[in-house]
Formats: structure tokens, sequence, C-alpha cells
């Protein structure tokens, strides 16, 4: 049961190690997007965006096993497989971004991507933006607003305002990408340390599902180099087909980072993680002592990886998700008529954010939380996020389809129901 793992793991993991819903699910095997419990409950699973071509995906799991099989060594051979993998996901990315690190976690992959930075511009300084999380190390803590703790200092961190389009009154025609720029911009400007870097994801998502606004990184991206620093773009949670109009979500405001971090659906649950940079970073980088990572780019997370990027384009999941997540989002808004606690359906593709308000347009977070337990009750996962955890998060495995969409919109729509008449 539930109370018994729960019993086992308190005297053995930290109580820091957090776990989804108010009774916690005991799951056993997962396909596609289904996951399905001990107790032989299925469940459609509307939040994992690491497992990006479906759970267990069989072209995946086989390839992983044959390479497994063969050869498991380093970067300090040579092998097809590093090659082939990195030749096939640099075709992802326009010029100058042609050199790739593979490392093992997004988080391994965002203190890397500092390091090159700070190495290639002898400065310490990074502009990140408010409510951001990118990785779990220390310097990526230091740069990650969503996870300090009060009282915390990190000097060479500036914090810029989370440019959210959604309650500032601003339209997202240019006119709110210039309102929450301009203070970012004069923080930029005036600081008297110059950057090393930017960073930021094109949609923010422990922000709680939040797209910059068009024009807000066409007018960073500039003011960063003026002042000799690089432009990030955190694609951890956004890249690898899920936003559908594009396969990374730096490309939908037409810009293009110096440096791009890239983690969980790379490997679909393999842990894999990478910085892509243009050339002069990477051999900058090169005279210093020698970079090595012991598992990053091993046979066996090249043969994962490259079998993540066949299945994403073998069977059309980026233009999928384009179709399926315009589907979701035009029902979602449509229950949004007529529930208004469903204020906002914002995101792009399969990355999708329905932030949930009260009476008085305040974030509505316990309500979000009721709404969660109660869609895994109806068989449904999804997530919570933002900084009032209002936000319900819909980023689910690719093959997800519109049966699915009708399957979440039907429950939610049932459940807000509930909750308005209980108010
Ligand atoms: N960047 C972003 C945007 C993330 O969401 C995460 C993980 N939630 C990371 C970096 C860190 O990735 P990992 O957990 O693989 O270390």
């Amino acid at each position: 049961t539930a109370e018994a793992y729960q019993k086992r793991r308190s005297g053995l993991l930290s109580p820091s190690l957090s776990l989804s819903y108010d009774t916690p699910i005991v799951m056993e095997r997962a396909a596609f997007q289904y996951m399905f419990a001990g107790d032989g409950t299925t469940y459609l699973d509307a939040y994992n965006n690491i497992i990006q071509v479906g759970h267990c995906h069989p072209e995946v799991v086989g390839r992983t096993r044959d390479a497994l099989r063969k050869l498991n060594t380093n970067t300090r051979y040579h092998y097809d497989s590093l090659l082939d993998y990195a030749e096939t996901l640099l075709g992802y990315f326009p010029p100058p971004l042609s050199r790739v690190f593979l490392v093992n976690s997004g988080s391994a992959a965002t203190d890397l991507a500092l390091r090159l930075a700070r190495a290639f511009t002898g400065r310490q300084r990074v502009v990140a933006l408010e409510h951001g999380y990118h990785g779990n190390t220390a310097a990526a803590i230091a740069i990650s607003p969503y996870k300090h703790r009060p009282g915390d200092k990190h000097p060479q961190t500036t914090i810029c305002p989370m440019p959210k389009v959604f309650g500032s009154g601003w339209a997202d025609d240019g006119t709110a990408g210039r309102q929450f720029s301009g203070p970012c911009l004069d923080r930029i400007r005036d600081e008297a340390e110059a950057p090393a870097a930017f960073i930021a994801e094109p949609i923010m998502g422990c922000g709680g599902q939040v797209p910059l606004p068009k024009g807000y990184l066409e007018a960073i991206y500039p003011a960063i180099r003026a002042r000799g620093g690089l432009c990030i773009s955190d694609e951890v949670q956004v890249g690898f087909g899920r936003l559908g109009n594009s396969f990374l979500g730096f490309q939908k405001y037409g810009v293009v980072p110096d440096l791009v971090i890239l983690g969980k659906p790379m490997g679909n649950g393999h842990p894999l993680g990478a910085v892509v940079c243009t050339p002069e970073i990477a051999d900058a980088f090169a005279n210093g002592p020698e970079f090595f990572s012991s598992f990053g780019g091993n046979p066996v997370s090249c043969a994962a990886g490259k079998a993540v990027l066949d299945v994403i384009r073998h069977e059309g999941l980026q233009a999928h998700a384009a179709k399926t997540g315009n589907y979701l989002m035009e029902g979602l808004r449509s229950l949004g008529k007529l529930y208004p606690n469903l204020a906002d359906v914002r995101g792009e593709g399969l990355f999708v954010g329905a932030e949930l308000v009260d009476g008085e347009g305040n974030p509505a977070t316990s309500l979000a939380a009721r709404v969660k337990n109660a869609l895994k009750e109806k068989r449904v996962l999804v997530g919570t996020d933002g900084p009032h955890d209002n936000v319900l998060k819909i980023k689910p495995p690719l093959p997800f389809d519109t049966g699915n969409c009708d399957e979440l919109i039907e429950k939610l729509g049932a459940i807000l129901a509930i909750q308005n008449n209980s108010k």
C-alpha cells in the first residue's frame, strides 16, 4: 500500500524529496501516454514532458538495450554512435550553433553552460528571470529564484521581473514585451559589472507555463551582447518538438542564442543532457583543462538519444503536437467561458498552462490543488506550478491525442462544475 511505501521511504530518503498528490500512487508500469498503478488503475499521463515519444517506446527501449549489450565506454575512444548522434542533433540547430557537449542531466548542462560563458567572457555575473529554474547544482541554484530560500544571497546574479502577460493588462502584440523588457534593459545597462550571460526559458515552466511575450528576447539579447555578454536559452522543458511550430523554443522569437541547454526529453527518460554552442565558445574553453564527463556521450546514451530523434521524425510527433495542442487549448478556453475560475489558457503545442483564479481574480492555490487531486481520482495526471502554485501544467508525452484531450477536458469540466457549486 501507499502507507507502507511511505513508512519505508521516510526511513531511507530525505523528506526534501516530495511526492505528487494527497494520496501518492504506487506506479508499476507505463506505455506511451498511459501509466499503470500497482492496484490495476490505468492513468492518462498529461504531465510527463520527459517521456517525449511515449513511455517505454519500443524503438527507444530496443535500440538502447542493443547498445548496452554491445559497448559502453566514454568519449576518449572513437565510435560511430557518438558522431552519428551529434551530427543528427546539431542538424536541428541554426548556424552558428554547431558544437555539442553531452552530459547527463539538465542541471549538468546548465552548470557547464555557465562555465562556458564565464570562461569565454572572463566575467561572473548572470542575468536571470524571477521564478526561473535551471537546475540543482550550486551554480544553477544561484540563478534559479524558484529555489531560493529566504535570506539566500547570490551576489553574482541579477534578477529581472517575470515577464508574464496574463494579469499585466498589456497585450502580447509587442506592448507587453516592451513594458517587461524595459526594467531588465535598465539593469543590464546600469549594472557596474558587465554580464557574462543572460539565461531564460522561452516558455517558463516552473514559473507557471509563462510564454515570454513577443519582442522580449528580441530586446534583451542585443542589450546583453552590446555589453559583451552571451545569451543562453534553456530548452530543457520545451525542446524537441513539443511546441509544434518549432523544434526549439527560441525559434518562436526569431533570435539565436549563443548557448542552448538541453535535457529532460532528450533521452525519453534515459539521463541525457547537452550544451549546444558556437565553435568560438567551444574552442575558447579548450584553452583550459580538459572537459570530461564519465557518462556524457557514452554509446548507450547516444543510441537512446538518436532513437528519440528518429521516432519524433518518423512518427511526425512535432506536427502532431502542434495540431493536438491547438485542439486542447481551444477546448480548455471553451471551458474557461463556462467556469471563470479557469482564467487563462496559454502555451504552445503540447506545453500548456491553465491558470486558476478565485472570484476576485486572485491566484486560486487551494482550488488548483483540489483540481489536481480530483483529476487524479478520475485517472488523469496533471501537475501544478507557478509562484502561487495555481497553474495546471499540461505537458504530456507527445503521442497524447485528441481523444485524450476530450477525456481531460470533460473530466476537468466536471470537476470545475462541482467546485463552482460547492463555493
Ligand atoms: N532547466 C529547466 C528549465 C528545468 O525544468 C530543469 C528540471 N526541472 C532543469 C533545467 C534541470 O534538469 P535536471 O532535473 O535534469 O537536472
